[in-house]
Formats: C-alpha cells, sequence, structure tokens
C-alpha cells in the first residue's frame, strides 16, 4: 500500500517535470533589442579619415554588443541604457561627458535625460557643469527626487547629495573640442555662418528588455558656442528623449531647437499610438517628412516592443548600431547603403 503511493506521487512528479520541461523549451524567448546613436550631421566618406571611421565603429559596435549581451542575460532596460550611455560619455569621440562640446566661454553646460516605459517615469538634469555622468544623475532624479527635471547649480548638490562622482569642469575638455570653439568663433566674429557640425555629436540608446518594457536615454554637451545657459532637446522628455510600452522607445540627435518645437520623440511615439502605423513609418514621417520639410537636420534611434529598431535621419550621416528581436546587427556612420 506504501510502496503503491510512493510509486503514484514518483509518476505524477516525473509527469509534472516533463510537461514543464517541454513548455519551457516550448515558449519562445522574450524579444529583446537595442539600438544606439552617437550624433547626426555632416558625416561624409571624405570628412572623416580610415582610421576615425575604424575608431568610431569599433566603439559603437563593441557598446551595441555588451548592451545586448546584458539584455540577454535578462538586465532591466534603465540598467543597460545607463551604462551603454557611459560608455560614450567615456569616450573623447562623442559629444557628452568627455569630449563634449564647449559654450561660448569655453566651459561645459552638460544635459542629460532617461525614461522608462513602464510606468513613463522620466529624469532629466539639465545645464550640469561636474556632474561625472549626466545620465547617471537622470535616473537619480527619476528614482529619488520627486521633480522631472533638475538644472544648474540645484542639480549639482542634489547630485552631490546622491552620492554620484563630482569632477572639474576641464575633465570634459579635448584638444578637439577646444580647436571646434575657435572656428567658431571666428566664423561668427567674421560674420560667416558657422559649420553646420557645430552643434552635433549627442549620444543616446533605446532599448527592449527581456520583461518587456521600453527605456530610452540622450546624453549631450548640446552645441559649440551656446551662450546665455541655452537647453537643448535631450534633456526634454518629449523632445529627445520618450518612451512608452504602448507605443515606442525614441533617442534624438540633432538641431535641438527644431527638436524641441516639433517634439519629436514624443511625436513619434503618438503617432503609432492613435494612427497604428508601424515604427518605421511613424519615425520615418517625422524625421524625413515633418522635420526635412523645415530644415530641422537630425536623426532619432526607436525600439518598439516587438524588437522592430528604426534608425531613420535626415542629415548626411548619424554615428549608429542595433541588434533587433531577430539578432540582426547593424553598425553604420554614412547614408542608408553604408
Ligand atoms: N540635440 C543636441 C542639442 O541640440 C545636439 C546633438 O544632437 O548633437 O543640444
Amino acid at each position: 500500500m506504501f510502496l503503491r503511493l510512493v510509486n503514484r506521487i514518483a509518476a505524477t512528479v516525473f509527469v509534472a517535470i516533463v510537461s514543464l520541461a517541454s513548455a519551457l523549451t516550448a515558449a519562445e524567448p522574450a524579444p529583446i533589442a537595442i539600438a544606439l546613436h552617437g550624433g547626426a550631421g555632416t558625416i561624409t566618406r571624405t570628412a572623416i579619415t580610415s582610421e576615425q571611421d575604424a575608431a568610431y565603429r569599433e566603439i559603437l559596435s563593441s557598446a551595441i554588443d555588451y548592451g545586448h549581451t546584458r539584455l540577454l542575460a535578462g538586465a532591466d532596460g534603465l540598467d543597460v541604457v545607463v551604462e551603454v550611455i557611459q560608455i560614450m560619455e567615456r569616450s573623447p569621440l562623442f559629444n557628452a561627458g568627455i569630449g563634449a562640446v564647449m559654450t561660448w566661454e569655453g566651459k561645459h553646460e552638460l544635459d542629460a535625460s532617461i525614461m522608462t516605459g513602464a510606468n513613463l517615469d522620466a529624469g532629466a538634469v539639465a545645464g550640469v557643469t561636474t556632474i561625472a555622468s549626466p545620465i547617471a544623475a537622470a535616473r537619480a532624479v527619476m528614482e529619488h527626487s520627486p521633480h522631472v527635471m533638475l538644472s544648474g547649480a540645484g542639480a549639482e548638490v542634489f547630485a552631490r547629495d546622491q552620492g554620484l562622482e563630482l569632477v572639474d569642469n576641464a575633465t570634459f575638455t579635448t584638444e578637439r573640442r577646444k580647436n571646434a570653439l575657435e572656428k567658431y568663433k571666428s566664423k561668427v566674429a567674421a560674420r560667416l555662418t558657422p559649420d553646420k557640425d557645430y552643434k552635433y555629436g549627442t549620444v543616446g540608446v533605446v532599448v527592449l528588455d527581456a520583461n518587456g518594457d521600453l527605456a530610452a536615454g540622450t546624453s549631450t554637451g548640446g552645441m559649440t558656442g551656446k551662450r546665455w545657459g541655452r537647453i537643448g532637446d535631450a534633456p526634454i522628455i518629449g523632445a529627445g528623449t520618450y518612451a512608452n510600452n504602448a507605443s515606442c522607445a525614441v533617442s534624438a540627435t540633432g538641431h535641438g531647437e527644431f527638436f524641441i518645437r516639433y517634439h519629436v520623440a514624443g511625436d513619434i511615439c503618438s503617432r503609432m499610438q492613435y494612427q497604428g502605423i508601424s515604427l518605421t513609418q511613424a519615425a520615418d514621417t517625422v524625421i524625413n517628412g515633418e522635420l526635412a520639410r523645415v530644415g530641422g537636420e537630425g536623426g532619432v534611434v526607436a525600439v518598439d516592443v516587438r524588437g522592430n529598431v528604426a534608425m531613420p535621419f535626415n542629415s548626411e550621416g548619424m554615428y549608429r548600431a542595433s541588434i533587433d528581436a531577430t539578432g540582426h546587427k547593424t553598425v553604420a556612420i554614412y547614408g542608408i547603403d553604408d
């Protein structure tokens, strides 16, 4: 009697294990996807040396691989956005953190924002001068303050209270950006139009994580020669950054004044949600339609809940990389045939 009971229990446990195992193997793995940009602008094969080309491709490729590996391991999307942006904030190649462009006064004023599509939580910092990682500060604003955007000296006090790393403003300076500021100033003094690229080089990341949550973040030094406390689109939720699980996650780069006025990131998500159109259609319409029509130069990286990726831009190039839900990887700099 006792033996029969033991046998029956063993058989039941066996059946349960077999059906659990087959259910697990039959289940599709949750889709994940990631896309990043390192700025848009007059980036052509002739404007860049082959060494620069290789250096950009290497960091774009390793940053996207790093983010994808973290997502595969089940990392939270917000962690991945912050970590991948920090790789680019630390690189002098991009206009964010070290390598940020200079203001008219020869200083750095940094902007960043982050948003999660799960519950529309968001955080941002604007015009900060000593915070080593503005994207980390944006996340701290989101998670540890009752506000969405902090600016200037107040944001620095908050960052210090949060235990974030503070550095001297000169830490962000590079020769390349000093030269760019000099060139910009001499053109302004000669009443000539400065090169269009004085304003580009922002970094941004969008992800779909294994929980099905979207997240987006953007970090920048803004525009070379900016004055009077100018703030761009990057720290403005809806302009440079937006994420909503009901539609998509977007990070923008380009001429910030246009991206603010056309609330680009939010508009792409709203078009998807209310018009029922695809991510590619929505992003293309805004970047190559609405913005291009009025001369608003730049582009976006965007991802939706299925892990589709769109990276349209209306400038000559945009540093970009992605790995979509099918595992397809892209690393590119110039036009769509890159
Ligand atoms: N959008 C940024 C700004 O206007 C610049 C950039 O994307 O490079 O501050």
